[in-house]
């Protein structure tokens, strides 16, 4: 149930047809996997803690660099040198009390990865590197767990959901599995602080969509924002029947 304290904490959202106190409770008893508190995980933390889900589950190896306060608005001045989760911790802990804070700080291998994901309800890739990527989803989809995914770079970003639960659904391998386009991160090529903020604002409603059960969340599409000239386009991504990692799933 919600105490007091949280009806007026989470009211504006409450007050919403497609949340309202059912759509909280369900928030409240939701956990949730983040994988990377850069500048994708920042405001999809800050968010989805602000908004009340139950469980934060965060992951991240790395500590806090001057160079990453340009987009990764969770972290501060003084929390340079210091692990990404304890940086997170503290300003999460700060927004919302009465949510449980879980903390991840080595690099998850493939069996810490797979108790991870199966520990809870929904992952969010905020990851910066490919070889993550295809890991986290290859555990999303042995878990039948549903997977927001984000990713930006310079001035583009792109989003999807995929979710194993739902036969039609592609997974990361069956969009992205054959590409063979050098990998480029945010360190090499740069990015702006606001797109990765769209983006990662973006993945935390798609997740509260999910976790609620409200809208239609962006499965089986792509979408592709182009921030240069402010533009956003959808393409339809089906599911591969030949896809090596959730091919045979439902077979
Ligand atoms: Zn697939």
């Amino acid at each position: 149930m919600l105490n007091d304290q949280e009806l007026l904490r989470y009211s504006r959202q409450i007050l919403l047809q497609h949340i309202d106190i059912d759509g909280q409770l369900k928030l409240k008893d939701s956990r949730v996997l983040i994988v990377g508190l850069g500048g994708l995980g920042a405001p999809v933390a800050l968010y989805l803690a602000a908004a009340g889900v139950g469980e934060l589950h965060l992951a991240d190896f790395d500590t806090v660099d001057l160079t990453n306060l340009q987009r990764q608005i969770i972290h501060d001045t003084d929390s340079v040198g210091m692990s990404k989760v304890d940086s997170a911790l503290k300003r999460l802990s700060a927004i919302n009390p009465e949510i449980q804070l879980i903390a991840h700080r080595q690099a998850l291998d493939e069996d810490s990865l797979a108790a991870a994901v199966a520990a809870v309800d929904l992952v969010l890739d905020c990851s910066d590197n490919f070889s993550t990527r295809e890991a986290v989803n290859a555990a999303c989809v042995a878990a039948q767990k549903p997977l927001v995914s984000g990713a930006a770079i310079r001035l583009e970003g792109q989003l999807s959901v995929f979710d194993p639960r739902r036969a039609e659904s592609p997974c990361y391998h069956c969009l992205y599995g054959h590409g063979s386009e050098a990998e480029l991160t945010c360190s090499e090529a740069g990015v702006v602080g606001p797109l990765v903020g769209l983006v990662g604002s973006l993945q935390a409603l798609e997740a509260l969509k999910v976790l609620v059960g409200f809208g239609e969340p962006l499965v089986g599409r792509l979408l592709l924002i182009d921030a240069l000239g402010s533009r956003f386009r959808e393409l339809r991504v089906k599911r591969d029947p030949g896809c090596s990692v959730c091919g045979s799933r439902h077979a």
